[in-house]
Parts: C-alpha cells; structure tokens; sequence
C-alpha cells in the first residue's frame, strides 16, 4: 500500500515501490480501480477512448464515484458517432470528460507539411500524426499524474499480449493499471449489456475497434481486433504509440 509520509506526496516512483503488484490479479476489475485510487495519492488519469472496454470502465468510476480524471484525446479526426457517443455518455452519467487537444502549431506545420490526408502516404507519416494528435496530448494530460488507466486487453492482438495488468512505466515515471487485461472480449461485451452501458454503435457494423474515421475500417467475424486500424500497413503493430515503451515518435520535429 501507499502511504504519504508526514503529509507529503510520494514520488509516484516511491509510490509504485510500495504497491502491492501482485494483490490486483486476484480482484474484479472494478476492486482494481477502487484499490488503485486508494493505494496511490496523487492524481490519477483513465485516458478514455470510447471503446467497449473504456465505457465499461468510465462505468465503474461513476458507479463508485472514484477521484479519478477522466480525459479523452479528440484528434479531431473522430467518427460523428464517436462524439454522439461522448455526449450522451456524459449526459447519461452527468461528468464531463475532460477533451485533450494536440498543440495548435504543431498541428498546422503537419497539416502544411503532409496535407490534411498525410498519413495514409506511408508508416512515418502515419506516425507523425499519431504523435501530434494523440502520442503529445497524452504525455500532456499525464504530466504530474500519479498513474494512469487504459483499456488494454491481452487478447486484443499479439503486441498487447507482451503488456501488463499492472507495472510501472520506466519512461513516464508513473503505474499503469490495465484492470481489463486478463478479460475476453466477450466478458466485456456481457458486461456492457448486463449494466445498460452505452456503446458506440458502430461496434454492431462489424467496426471492434474504432479510432479515427479516416483510419478505421470495419473488420469480418473472426478478423483480428485491431486489423481495422491503418488497414492499408502491411505487417508490424498496429499501435498508433501510447501504449509502446519506446519514446513517442516525433515525426520530423513537430
Ligand atoms: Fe492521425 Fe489516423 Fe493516427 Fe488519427 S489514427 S492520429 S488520423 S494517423
């Protein structure tokens, strides 16, 4: 457990030394949120995306009214569905999720640099707006934080399988709690129905993982996951660079 010590804030590295790694396995994912808030001082971000598993978690949070900051990256490429979905979550729950921009320069020397459809033209151009759009806002809404929660699952594809329920990220000197690691799609997906938990509805047009529009297809029943994301790569992750444990890429200095 996390303690403060004589009312001081731990350094999130000393944090993560004193939590017990090993306790999260065996609670529900809910358990693993209510305990990381209570184990850890300081703020703590769920960086949400609007998949199923994000809307399940943000229900948790709700329902147990944890302190926890709730923030999205609106790469302004999103699909109408998408912010329909963000609207009526936060009207259904009555929070605001807090929206991340990218840097307004940045953005428009890779617009001016790339065109407004950059990334479809090859990896490292995709990458760049990867970064500017989401991999920079992110590190922004993480900067100070104490931990942070994302929606990964183990069998979401093989990359994610090398990830953790729980670990400390070296490079952003904070915990990372993926409280649905170890849960199949389909529990989700059950659990989503059983708690009346809003869903995009392109999820029922055969889209299982939505990102931006511009690079998000639908996949065919038993296609992997993540196939639907930058469809038109061939061969290596399919990660757009939140979730790796290299640095983000920078694209050409934006
Ligand atoms: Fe840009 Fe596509 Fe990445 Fe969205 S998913 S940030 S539009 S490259």
């Amino acid at each position: 457990m996390v303690s403060a010590d004589n009312g001081r804030m731990l350094a999130p590295n000393t944090a993560a030394q004193r939590v017990d790694f090993e306790g999260f396995a065996a609670l529900s994912p809910p358990d693993r949120l209510a305990l990381l808030r209570q184990s850890v001082p300081g703020r703590l971000v769920f960086a949400h995306g609007f998949g199923i598993e994000g809307q399940l978690i943000f229900h948790w949070i709700c329902e147990r009214a944890l302190d926890i900051d709730v923030v999205t990256l609106d790469t302004g490429r999103l699909f109408p569905e998408t912010y329909a979905l963000w609207a009526a979550t936060e009207r259904r729950y009555g929070r605001r999720i807090r929206a991340v921009y990218p840097d307004r320069d940045a953005l428009e020397r890779l617009v001016a640099r790339d065109g407004i459809d950059g990334f479809y033209r090859s990896k490292h151009t995709r990458l760049a707006c990867c970064d500017v759009r989401k991999a920079q806002p992110l590190e922004r809404a993480l900067a100070g934080a104490s931990a942070w929660i994302a929606g990964l699952r183990a069998d979401q594809s093989a990359a994610r399988r090398d990830a953790k329920l729980i670990a400390f990220d070296e490079r952003r000197r904070l915990i990372k709690l993926n409280p649905l690691f170890d849960w199949t799609r389909a529990q989700v997906l059950a659990h989503v129905r059983a708690e009346n938990v809003p869903i995009n509805p392109l999820h029922a047009k055969g889209y299982a993982s939505i990102g931006c529009a511009s690079c998000t297809r639908a996949t065919a029943p038993g296609e992997p996951e993540r196939n639907g994301r930058w469809w038109w790569e061939r061969g290596g992750h399919k990660e757009c660079g939140l979730h790796l444990p290299r640095p983000p890429h920078r694209g050409g200095g934006f």
